[in-house]
């Protein structure tokens, strides 16, 4: 069985810290080098429900995709809910390891496994990594949509496939058009709109979608916007990561035993539908009819 510190080194070798983002904290957050890992579990979120699944599953070492830490501490105080995460990690000797933004721009990465997820075709990085001679690290990918579908296809293919999430899928744009590319970019995309207006692609599916971005871009015309829930577009990262480190192990003749959590940790968790784009007018409002009535009856009078 190896040791963390060789474990860890290979996830470094998969998702090299130096191409994470500058202000991300990604690398290895607890953990003994000299303990011996045979079991590990992926995940999205290193929040207490998933520490507690590692304890659980017997894991000693969890792998997630979003940093316990980011803008650094002073304390791990259990009585602080991430203080709480590392001490259920260590007192059950859990190592914990983030690969974050650098997962996102790895080869494969975040936004791969998200295409892969929905059978869609990467022809590219939305926006290449210049450091990357190849041309394949990046944020975002570019892909083909074969055979083509319209946006209303594309948004229900999402929903088919990603992990159910109580927001579900929202589209922005001509649910009739028709989408033979598209830009896909796991986790907060919002910023990446200038990079999916110039790849001229004929949708975008991300997540964490505001209104001004949104309302500005639908102004510019096409493409069409569609938002899934955070987690559940960076969850099929866990299956990607998880397998990639079983040909590892397998290299090397390791015989860890990769897990990937099934807990859905998207913080909404309840969704109350509507009927779509329903006038304004019509909600009840207090105070509403009277004055409604008052106008009525003021109707050609002068004023
Ligand atoms: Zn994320």
């Amino acid at each position: 069985m190896p040791r963390l510190s060789e474990v860890i080194a290979a996830l470094d070798t998969l998702w090299p810290p130096g191409h994470a983002e500058e202000w991300d904290a990604v690398g290895t957050v607890c953990g003994d080098p000299d303990r011996t890992v045979s079991r590990v579990l992926f995940a999205v979120d290193p929040v207490q429900e998933i520490a507690e699944e590692a304890v659980r599953l017997g894991a000693d070492l969890l792998v997630t995709h979003h940093p316990l830490y980011l803008r650094g501490t002073t304390t791990v105080f259990a009585g602080t809910f991430k203080g709480r995460v590392v001490h259920t990690l260590i007192k059950n000797g859990v190592a914990l390891y983030v690969a974050h933004t650098n997962a996102d721009r790895a080869d494969p990465g975040v936004s791969d496994a998200l295409a892969g997820a929905l059978s869609l075709r990467v022809t590219g990085p939305l926006v290449p990594d210049p450091t990357d001679q190849h041309g394949r690290r990046g944020l975002g990918r570019l892909c083909a949509v074969e055979p083509a579908l319209s946006v209303r296809e594309l948004a229900a293919l999402a929903a088919d496939r990603l992990p159910g999430t109580a927001q579900g899928i929202r589209v922005a744009g001509d649910p009739d058009a028709l989408v033979r590319t598209v830009a896909v970019s796991g986790g907060s995309g919002d910023s990446l709109f200038d990079d999916v207006r110039a790849a001229g692609v004929d949708a975008f599916l991300t997540a964490d979608l505001r209104h001004h971005p949104v309302s500005e871009a639908r102004e510019q015309g096409p493409p069409a916007l569609l938002d899934a829930a955070h987690w559940a577009t960076e969850w099929p990262w866990c299956q990607l990561a998880a397998a990639q480190l079983d040909q590892v192990s397998e290299r090397h003749g390791w015989g860890l035993r990769s897990h990937v959590s099934a807990t859905v940790t998207d913080p909404w968790t309840a969704h109350a539908a509507q009927a779509p784009a329903r006038p304004a007018q019509t909600v009840p409002v207090p105070g509403a009819a009277v004055a409604a009535a008052a106008s009525d009856d003021a109707s050609g009078a002068p004023n």
